[in-house]
C-alpha cells in the first residue's frame, strides 16, 4: 500500500501529502485548465470534432484531448504503422493517431454505429485521413476474428481498445494475437470513474472491469501500466 510518507501533519497549512510524490496527483478545475493551456496541441479540427461530440448525449464515450495527443505520441514513439481501434464513436481517437501515422500508416476501426461513425467519416475526411482508415461496422470480435483467419496475427503495432467493457477480455485476447511482439494495446476507462474500487458496486460492465484489471495483472506475456489518465488508460506491451 502506497500512502504518504512526506509532510507534516502539525505545521499549520501543511497537510499530509503536501509534497507528495509518492502517487500520482489529484487534479483540481484549475490545474487540469493549466495542464491543458501549456501542452495541448489540439487543432482547430479536432477541437471542432470534440465540441461536435460533446452535444451528442453519449458525449461523455469522447476520450479527453490530452489523451489522444498522448495515445499520437505513443504510436510515433513505438514507430506504428497498423493499427486496430475497437471502438470508434464519433472518431477523435482514429483521427489524433491518424494523423500521427505515416503516409502508408493504417487502422483497422472498428465500430457497430453507422449513425457515429458518419461523424467520424466526415472529419477523418476533410484532416485528409481517410485513405488510412479502414471501418469495419460490424460486432468488433467478428471483426478480429476475419484478421485473425486472414493471417494477420502478429503484424500490428498499436491497438486501441473503448468498446463495451463486458467484451474487454475477448477483444484484448484477439488484439494480443495480432499485435508483433513489441506492439503496444491501449485499453480505456479501466478506472471506470472510480467504480472499480468501490466494493459497492456490482453492475456487470464493473464486474467485467475489474475481472479485466486483475487478469492483466498476472498477465506475464505483457509489460504492464494502469496510467491514470483520462478515465483509466492500461497500456500493455506485447513481449
Ligand atoms: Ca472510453
Amino acid at each position: 500500500m502506497v500512502l504518504a510518507g512526506c509532510g507534516s501533519r502539525s505545521g499549520a497549512g501543511i497537510t499530509r501529502g503536501t509534497h507528495m510524490s509518492t502517487r500520482s496527483i489529484s487534479l483540481t478545475d484549475a490545474l487540469y485548465d493549466y495542464l491543458l493551456s501549456v501542452s495541448l496541441r489540439e487543432s482547430e479540427l479536432q477541437r471542432r470534432l470534440r465540441e461536435e461530440t460533446a452535444a451528442n448525449p453519449m458525449s461523455r464515450m469522447q476520450i479527453s484531448p490530452e489523451q489522444g495527443q498522448f495515445m499520437a505520441l505513443l504510436a510515433r514513439l513505438i514507430g506504428a504503422r497498423r493499427c486496430i481501434e475497437v471502438g470508434v464513436f464519433t472518431g477523435y481517437s482514429s483521427l489524433a493517431v491518424a494523423l500521427a501515422l505515416p503516409a502508408d500508416g493504417r487502422i483497422v476501426a472498428c465500430d457497430v454505429s453507422e449513425e457515429w461513425t458518419a461523424v467520424a467519416r466526415r472529419y477523418w475526411a476533410e484532416a485528409g485521413v481517410a485513405q488510412k482508415i479502414d471501418l469495419r461496422l460490424a460486432p468488433a470480435l467478428e471483426t478480429l476474428d476475419s484478421l485473425l483467419a486472414a493471417g494477420d496475427g502478429g503484424s500490428f503495432d498499436f491497438a486501441f481498445i473503448d468498446a463495451d467493457k463486458t467484451n474487454y477480455l475477448g477483444y484484448y485476447e484477439r488484439v494480443l494475437k495480432l499485435l508483433r511482439p513489441g506492439g503496444l494495446v491501449a485499453v480505456d476507462n479501466t478506472l471506470w470513474t472510480g467504480r472499480v474500487a468501490d466494493p459497492e458496486v456490482a453492475d456487470p460492465d464493473t464486474v467485467a472491469l475489474r475481472h479485466f484489471n486483475e487478469r492483466l495483472h498476472h498477465d506475464d506475456r505483457v509489460d504492464l501500466s494502469l496510467l491514470p489518465v483520462g478515465d483509466g488508460l492500461t497500456l500493455a506491451r506485447k513481449k
